[in-house]
């Protein structure tokens, strides 16, 4: 089969790399991927978000599946486009996207289908969120209603916090249209957990459950990025909580969607805050995570092609995990998240032993490896538990460097706290 990815992350890196592994895979196609993915897949000169002209390459060239990795293509309808031609693709249609799509209207479903969320209210006005604001107190959480690769939620530990960044979105125009509408929300204590599902109407199918840490700097403190690392399983995660994720969020999602008329398949990801009343939806994305995708990708066992396909189709799949942890951990630039530095060149990737890595900002220059963007690298690892895991990535990832280099040295360490080990 002649397969095209689309997306230029380390997700989608995982994603290819999983892939790449299938014997049904032919041709492996990246549009536009990064230096990493350009190793095990074709490059194909074409934005995520242009989907004419990747409709017209995946005609020419007989693509016969493709998988999305990121949202903007997916609220931008790509499903729609694609399938109208008949070319499958892997990802939910535009209506179904809008659960990520505008996070307003993610909140209004919560509360219709009775799914455990913050409490919270929808702003046009910035005066009127202001007022709300000072009425309510601080902690308090802005965020942008459209889509804003992870930079659109701030948790406003004060009033002036908070303040500032309802100016910052909805009056400056930082976010452009996506902050002219926002919600404030209730802040919310617990672990984070990142629960994703494929879903196919109304069959669904965990995949393993992960962490993700948002914030920049060690300790969860600075602002929040796209993330700066993940493992998986996440521990915190029991089975008692699963099932109530299952029963309270996951199920009355599917409920709410057929109510609704909308039919959903793909990636359903749930960003979950555990609280001491139990999950609370912090907010729904329609694919995978990023970096999530890559320690969970990494226990998946198996021929990922075919559990898509099968998983497509309406067939029934069971999927394998290894019981082995893995973990991701994100190396940045200097500057990242607001202005990452870039064109730096990138040394010490031969010199890794035991661990993946994963490319995400990366190009070619002049037939070396530089830096371009803000998240630079994913460096993984599988270990028999988290700790190992840890080790091996924390002791190889010294070997790398670029000017600038970031990377969080605390990833995981909740979960190594809470497991006692
Ligand atoms: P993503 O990149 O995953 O799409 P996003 O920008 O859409 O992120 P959210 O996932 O809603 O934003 O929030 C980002 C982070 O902010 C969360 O992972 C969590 O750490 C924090 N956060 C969001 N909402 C709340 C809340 N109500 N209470 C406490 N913390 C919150």
């Amino acid at each position: 089969m002649r397969v095209l990815v689309i997306g230029n992350g380390g997700r989608e890196h995982a994603i290819a790399y999983k892939l790449s592994q299938s014997p049904l895979v032919n041709k492996l196609y990246v549009a536009r991927g990064n230096a990493g993915i350009w190793q095990i897949a074709q490059k194909v000169d074409i934005n995520p978000t242009d989907v004419s002209s990747l409709l017209e390459f995946s005609k020419k060239e007989g693509i016969d599946f493709v998988v999305v990795g990121p949202e903007a293509p997916l609220v931008a309808g790509i499903v729609d486009t694609f399938e109208k031609e008949g070319v499958p693709v892997f990802g939910p249609n535009k209506h179904a996207s809008m659960l990520e799509g505008s996070k307003a209207l993610a909140k209004e479903f919560m509360s219709k289908y009775n799914i455990p969320t913050a409490q919270y209210e929808v702003f046009d006005d910035p005066d009127k969120a202001k007022r709300f604001i000072k009425d309510v107190g601080a902690p308090i959480v802005i965020k942008a209603d459209g889509l804003a690769s992870g930079k659109g939620a701030v948790v406003c530990k004060t009033l002036e916090d908070a303040i500032k960044t309802v100016d910052q979105f909805m009056i400056q125009g930082k976010l452009g249209e996506a902050g002219k509408r926002i919600v404030v929300e209730e802040f919310l204590e617990g672990e984070e957990a990142s629960y994703i599902v494929m879903l196919n109407g109304d069959r669904y199918v965990p995949l393993p459950t992960s962490q993700d840490h948002k914030r920049l700097l060690d300790g969860d403190k600075g602002p929040n990025t796209g993330g700066m690392g993940a493992y998986s399983p996440n521990p915190f995660v029991d089975p008692h909580t699963e099932k109530r994720i299952e029963e309270e969020i996951i199920k009355r999602v599917i409920q709410g969607l057929k109510q609704e008329g909308v039919y959903y398949r793909g990636f359903l990801y749930a960003g979950l805050m555990l609280t001491a009343e139990g999950p609370k939806v912090l907010e729904f994305n329609v694919r995978l995570g990023d970096p999530e995708a890559q320690p969970i990708l990494l226990r998946l066992r198996g021929d990922f092609l075919k559990i898509l396909l099968d998983f497509y189709e309406g067939k029934e799949i069971s999927l394998e995990v290894t019981e082995e942890c893995a973990i991701c951990v994100v190396v940045a630039s200097s500057g990242y998240p607001e202005t990452p530095s870039k064109g730096k060149p990138i040394s010490g990737l031969e010199d890794l032993k035991d661990v993946i890595v994963f490319h995400a900002g990366t190009d070619v220059k002049d037939g070396k490896l530089v830096t371009n963007g803000g998240r630079i690298l994913n460096v993984c690892a599988l270990g028999k538990n988290l700790r190992e895991a840890k080790e091996k990535v924390y002791r190889e990832i010294q070997k790398i460097h670029f000017e600038g280099m970031y990377y969080r040295k605390d990833i995981g360490d909740k979960a190594l706290r809470f497991l006692g080990i």
